[in-house]
């Protein structure tokens, strides 16, 4: 199963009252116009991300990054509202505990389908 689509749900625009989708005509007030309301988790707030890095003086290699926010996701039938993905790369302290750090949320679920937190050095010879 693949379903892209958010269910809207519909109010009378005249009284609020929460209206069944094939109703056309309000049954408490008669008004004939309804409010759409789609529920689109997260598209306002994680559609943009966020990408920093540490260089160090001299050399035009990054020693930190940290990237944060919305990213599209290469599996658009598991995640098809992409993911939340927030990851640290901390090269100036391999060692330390949080140096690699990485989870990943999806957005529609709220679900964490990957979270990490490593000395990088142990990352890297995995
Ligand atoms: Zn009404």
């Amino acid at each position: 199963m693949c379903s892209k689509n958010s269910k809207p749900t519909y109010y009378c625009n005249k009284c609020g009252k929460k209206l069944n989708p094939k109703i056309k005509i309000c049954p408490c007030c008669g008004n004939d116009k309804r409010l759409v309301k789609m529920t689109v988790f997260g598209a306002l707030t994680f559609q943009s991300s966020f990408r920093g890095r540490k260089f160090l003086n001299g050399i035009g290699k990054w020693v930190k990054e940290v990237i944060s926010g919305w990213f599209p996701s290469g599996d658009t039938c598991k995640h098809p509202k992409g993911v939340e993905k927030i990851r640290v790369i901390d090269k100036e302290n391999p060692k330390n505990i949080d140096s690699y750090q990485e989870k990943i949320t999806d957005i529609k679920t709220g679900k964490i389908t990957r979270d990490i937190k490593e000395p990088l050095e142990k990352h890297r010879h995995k």
